[in-house]
């Protein structure tokens, strides 16, 4: 399924941007490259979203997590 409205403006927003009113929060994953994120999947679109960021030092934001495989 693609991805619904909301989580299109979701995507790519910086991490202080809070999740829309479709998302629910599912718990702490680290990614791949083993950053800490916070897993959220939408209710109306099934996808998963993280909050993350791409390195230690790089500042959070919304990112689609079908990217981070194990992650989501
Ligand atoms: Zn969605």
């Amino acid at each position: 399924m693609s991805l619904c409205d909301l989580c299109l403006a979701q995507i790519d927003r910086p991490g202080h941007f809070p999740p829309h009113a479709r998302l629910v929060k599912q718990g702490q994953v680290h990614t791949a490259t083993g950053q800490h994120a916070f897993a959220y999947r939408c209710e109306d679109c099934g996808h998963a979203i993280l909050l993350t960021a791409a390195h230690e030092d790089a500042p959070d934001r919304w990112v689609l997590g079908d990217e981070f495989p194990g992650a989501a």
